[in-house]
């Protein structure tokens, strides 16, 4: 078991593409209600774009925040069918999520525009949380780290220590995304702390500061597990985010399991 960390636990609850406005307001409040005596852990959810504005109104002044799932890089101008990060905090949401997997596989996004996102995120003052995962291929073939390194160095590109250490890094081994394989404890330990240690090759103080979360089939009976490893610092949540006590059960069992006092129960 590690020692307690100073890095608040966080769980952000990725809702992809599920529910209408009702449905998400619905399970958003439910959230809310759920951690509503859990303290010293943020919570988070992400609903779609078109709920994001109904949802954040339901949870204001609330513990639980809201993120969106995706944003463009420019503030405005001729861009059809884009959301801009200012868009998305005038609309309630204080995270954004960048570069997830789906959108990298499914929507053409490269580490280029992933950077360019987390930017434009961090401009708008909202916190990015930034995915990196490697294939089945790249594990098999022995490149995971090779693969994070390289996915982690362009997200990051002239972003400054101060917006490094503020914006959060979600390691998602692409394989264990919906597939109800999660990486083993130890797997997503050895790739959070290369994660760490190259952010502080940045600065030592970013190293300590960033929180870096494990995302992949995170379920409520591997939660613990997952948490115990000193370097991971909470979760992103796909499928189990979408059953209120799932992830409910998740963020109690996260925040115990990191060290911080249990003050509430659910
Ligand atoms: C995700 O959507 O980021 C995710 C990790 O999904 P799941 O928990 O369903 O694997």
């Amino acid at each position: 078991m590690s020692t307690p960390s100073k890095r608040r636990p966080l769980f952000c609850g990725n809702w992809k593409l599920h529910g209408n406005i009702a449905d998400s307001v619905e399970l958003a409040t439910q959230v809310r209600n759920g951690v509503a005596t859990l303290r010293d852990t943020d919570v988070v959810v992400a609903p779609s774009f078109l709920a994001i504005e109904s949802v954040a109104r339901r949870l204001e002044n609330g513990p639980v925040a809201v993120s969106a799932q995706d944003c463009y890089w420019e503030d405005k101008g001729a861009f059809t069918g884009e959301v801009s990060a200012t868009q998305l905090r005038d609309a309630g949401c204080r995270y954004v999520i960048v570069g997830h997997s789906e959108r990298r596989q499914l929507f053409g996004e490269t580490d280029a525009t992933v950077n360019l996102k987390a930017r434009a995120a961090l401009r708008a003052g909202l916190l990015p949380i930034i995915c990196v995962g490697e294939t089945l291929a790249e594990r098999d073939a022995g490149e995971t780290l090779a693969r994070i390194g390289t996915q982690l160095d362009a997200a990051i590109r002239d972003i400054s220590d101060d917006d490094l250490a503020r914006s959060l890094i979600a390691y998602e081994p692409v394989w264990a995304i919906g597939t109800g394989r999660n990486a083993t404890p130890a797997q997503a330990q050895e790739v959070h702390r290369f994660v760490r240690t190259r952010l502080g090759a940045r600065s030592a103080a970013v190293a300590a500061a960033t929180r870096i979360l494990y995302g992949g089939s995170v379920k409520p009976d591997n939660i613990v597990a997952l948490m115990a490893e000193e370097d991971v610092d909470g979760g992103l949540v796909g499928g189990a985010s979408l059953v209120v006590d799932s992830f409910i059960k998740i963020a109690q069992a996260g925040q115990t399991a990191k060290g911080q006092p249990a003050k509430g129960s659910v």
